[in-house]
């Protein structure tokens, strides 16, 4: 079956020399290689002035009401999943206790597979259909892949996912519950990614990797549209998003300069984004203002240990537009912000998840953020996404005889 073009998008744009491609099934630019990240271009012109828009009459309550601005074909069927459209939350006790006046979670454990990469796979597996495959395959250290995994059930498409020796076990979980097939590489991440990208091309498979694959950041991108509508009374100064390949705050920083363009907002919040101190190569290259260099990673932030991202340039140059800044966190202070964001936020994230809570708490304590301005911190995963790390930042039950004598000698 054939479908009709994305209605909006005008082509594909290489992010280092600005080349310029039709939006078909390519990934990076052929001068530039696998550096040339490209990013997908609208007719904003259009989207603007379109009389049918949904944008600013949405019928939807997922990210779909984006639609438009989004590089999926009108006439493909919507996996029925619900994706975004996550909520913002205003956690004044935490806010106090971290010493910021106002402070916003979006919680995006809520998405269905419970992390922020089903924005991003719901995209994928729609263009994988419309580009005419039947399978789909990625690389991840764990949330890209369990949300590989649920979306591809949800549409019907076979999966296979290539997974670095150390996922934890409730991702893995999640991939063969969906029916994934799931190939664990005795090896890095590095060595999965180039694993996987080889079999694509071997045995036709579509490649979900969203490093390199420019429409998987378009879906990331909705958090950001989201974020300007959901916000735009109460703009916080600040978004705050932890960083491994860079896609998400990259995705993010474009949704935000969209609905400024579309003039939902009249300025973009600045950007403050979050590295483990273990895996902070894009840190490293936004302060040096040179190309990045590979790093060893070594964190409990499994879904940020990213030694070579793909996307650091778009991240960087997202950051750099908002005028934001970028800071590292200890896996201390990530435990100690997952205690933090449960106990006075009520929300419980994974440690990449609450990583962007740490570093807000640590740029306050450095003067990045000031304590009269406001921030809003993506809480990019849920935190049952891995027990191990959340055992490590609790304290113990205390065990009790069936009598209340017993009970009483615990207080
Ligand atoms: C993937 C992921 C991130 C980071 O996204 P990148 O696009 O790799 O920068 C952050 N938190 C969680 C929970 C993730 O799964
Ligand atoms: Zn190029």
């Amino acid at each position: 079956m054939k479908y009709p073009q994305p209605q909006f998008v005008t082509g594909l744009k290489c992010l280092i020399c600005s080349r310029e491609y039709p939006a078909d099934n390519r990934f990076t630019c052929t001068d530039c290689g696998i550096q040339g990240i490209l990013d997908v271009q609208y007719d904003y012109d259009a989207i603007r002035s379109n009389p049918k828009s949904e944008i600013r009459n949405p019928k939807s309550f997922d990210h779909w009401r984006y639609r438009e601005l989004l590089p999926v074909s009108p006439e493909l069927p919507l996996p029925h999943l619900h994706v975004g459209w996550t909520p913002v939350y205003d956690v004044p006790r935490l806010a106090k206790h971290i010493g910021i006046t106002k402070l916003f979670l979006k919680d995006d454990g809520r998405n269905p597979t419970n992390s922020f990469k089903d924005r991003a796979s719901s995209v994928g597996v729609m263009k994988a259909i419309e580009f005419g495959f039947n399978e789909i395959a990625c690389a991840s250290t764990g949330n890209a892949a369990s949300s590989l995994a649920g979306l591809s059930a949800a549409v019907g498409l076979k999966s296979y996912i290539f997974v670095p020796k150390r996922a934890p076990e409730p991702k893995l979980t999640q991939l063969l519950i969906f029916g994934a097939t799931v190939l664990r590489v005795n090896g890095t991440y590095e060595q999965a990614f180039d694993l996987c990208g080889e079999a694509c091309e071997k045995f036709g498979w579509y490649n979900r990797s969203s490093g390199i694959n420019p429409y998987l950041v378009e879906g990331k991108k909705t958090a950001g549209l989201e974020i300007a509508e959901q916000m735009k009374d109460n703009l916080p100064d600040w978004v705050v998003v932890s960083v491994g390949d860079g896609c998400t705050i990259g995705g993010i920083g474009k949704g935000l300069q969209e609905m400024k363009k579309l003039g939902f907002i009249d300025r973009v919040p600045k950007l403050l984004g979050v590295q483990a101190e273990g895996a902070k190569p894009i840190y490293n290259a936004f302060y040096s203002g040179k190309d990045l260099i590979p790093s060893d990673t070594n964190t409990i932030a499994d879904s940020i240990a990213v030694g070579t991202p793909r996307n650091w340039r778009r991240a960087i140059q997202q950051v750099r537009l908002s005028q934001g800044e970028m800071i590292t966190v200890s896996d201390e202070e990530i435990l100690e912000a997952m205690r933090l964001t449960a106990r006075l936020g009520g929300v419980f994230g994974e440690p990449a998840g609450v990583a962007g809570a740490a570093g807000l708490h640590k740029a306050l304590q450095k003067g990045i953020v000031k304590p009269n301005e406001s921030a809003l911190v993506v809480i990019t995963g849920n935190g049952l996404k891995d027990i191990q790390s959340a055992k490590r930042a609790t304290g113990e039950v205390l065990n009790v005889e069936p009598n209340l004598k017993s009970v009483e000698e615990k207080f």
